[in-house]
């Protein structure tokens, strides 16, 4: 759905900005399927892109403290200097990367970050490269900003995992960024130090390109896979590297709204200049909430990592025995991203035939009562997205529905 521009409709003209900017499929699928849910649907929503487990309990002691002590005012602009100490030494700990504090920057979200990123950065016509499928937000805010996204597609038989051979041929005198997420929303995939290895010598050929890098997901990568990111393999691309990350997944944190990046200085000055016309700071409590998220105890990560493995197995096993899906096993995050190509042209018990994706997960929902996301929202299709942040028994039950109506097609 794009937002209308009818006046006599709407009685509105949203500037041109945001003319080509669509309301987020997944939104739109989460409110159908709530919807549906409230009329007494047994509808079981596998969209969600936030943890299931609880904020830990020393995270919201610590905003709690922060509210007696009086920590209610505005902060330094792009972050207390107690949160940017703890950022650095959560990089020079986790990533072996050496930031000072003026190299690093705190916002609402590391969603406001990549919006500073691109206000900062982008002028009229300057292209990013983005690798599909990919987190719908960055095409959004790539436009909003007046940049042009240069979308470049990554199927499952690559691992979904862009090619130097691509990002060469992608690179134009108009290439301003690469962005790279790994972990990836919605694909589970991610570079290891070998994949990335090509794609940075890449880069080192091309000097006006930067690269933005998203490990929002680094916590939630699984045994075999040794998460790395890019200025710890090259060190050479740090004073032209963005490296963006945050407190939402890893600590399900969601609600709280800190997102944090290490970059050049230069870079992260320019940043700053947007936030302070748009929020001033961040929270003053969830600074300090998160204070504690990076500098306090880490040991439930690796029990939540095992669960959300659990999970992986469960969904991919059951996926994979389903005629016409195939599903590759994800590194990381909390998302399968399969092929449905085999259940396309099929016809549905109704009577409709299955011509797209969308038309897949809007069967799903409508017969199983199952909401899943379709990979059209992500730049790649025929694939679909299941979001397994939820208990077992509802996957189970679930991908029995799923399982029940891919058995269904005709
Ligand atoms: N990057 C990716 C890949 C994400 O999936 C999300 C959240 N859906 C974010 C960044 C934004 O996280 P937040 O703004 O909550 O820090």
């Amino acid at each position: 759905m794009t937002i209308s521009t009818n006046i006599e409709e709407v009685g509105f003209k949203p500037a041109s900005r945001i003319a080509s900017v669509g309301v987020s499929k997944i939104l739109q699928i989460g409110a159908r399927a709530a919807a549906m849910k409230r009329e007494g649907l047994p509808v079981i929503i596998l969209g969600a892109g936030e943890p299931d487990f609880d904020t830990p309990e020393s995270v919201k002691d610590a905003a709690k403290a922060a509210i007696d002590a009086g920590d209610t005012k505005y902060t330094a602009l792009d972050g207390t200097p107690a949160l940017k100490n703890a950022v650095v030494a959560k990089f020079r700990r986790e990533n072996a990367i050496d930031y000072a504090t003026d190299e690093v920057t705190i916002a609402t979200g590391a969603k406001q970050i990549l919006f500073n990123a691109f206000m900062a950065t982008l002028d009229a016509g300057d292209e990013v490269i983005i690798p599909t499928p990919y987190w719908t937000s960055y095409s959004d805010i790539v436009e909003i900003c007046g940049g042009k996204s240069v979308l470049i597609p990554c199927e499952a038989a690559a691992g979904f995992r862009l090619q130097a051979e691509q990002l060469e041929k992608a690179i134009t005198p108009k290439t301003r960024w690469v962005l790279l997420n790994s972990p990836s929303n919605p694909s589970g995939a991610a570079y290891s130090a070998a994949d990335y290895r090509p794609l940075l010598d890449v880069l080192l050929r091309h000097p006006h390109v930067w690269l933005m890098v998203d490990d929002m997901y680094e916590h939630i990568a699984y045994e075999g896979f040794d998460f790395v990111t890019p200025v710890a393999i090259e060190p050479r691309l740090k004073a032209r590297t963005l490296t963006i990350n945050g407190v939402s997944k890893a600590y399900a944190m969601t609600g709280w709204r800190i997102g944090y990046a290490g970059g050049p200085k230069a870079l992260i000055k320019a940043m700053a200049v947007i936030q302070s016309q748009a929020t001033s700071c961040p929270s003053s409590v969830s600074q300090a909430a998160s204070v504690e998220a990076l500098n306090g105890p880490q040991g439930f990560l690796k029990e939540r990592q095992d669960s959300f493995r659990r999970r992986r197995d469960l969904v991919v096993e059951r996926l994979n025995r389903i005629d016409g899906l195939s599903c590759r096993v994800p590194e990381g995050a909390f998302y399968t991203f399969s092929g449905c190509a085999g259940v396309l042209g099929k016809t549905t018990p109704t009577g409709r035939k299955l011509e797209t994706d969308s038309d897949f997960t809007d069967y799903l929902l409508e017969e199983a009562h199952v909401a899943v996301v379709p990979g059209s929202a992500f730049g790649l299709s025929p694939y679909f997205r299941i979001s397994y942040a939820t208990s077992e028994a509802e996957l189970v039950e679930a991908l029995d529905r799923i399982a029940g109506a891919c058995a269904a097609l005709s």
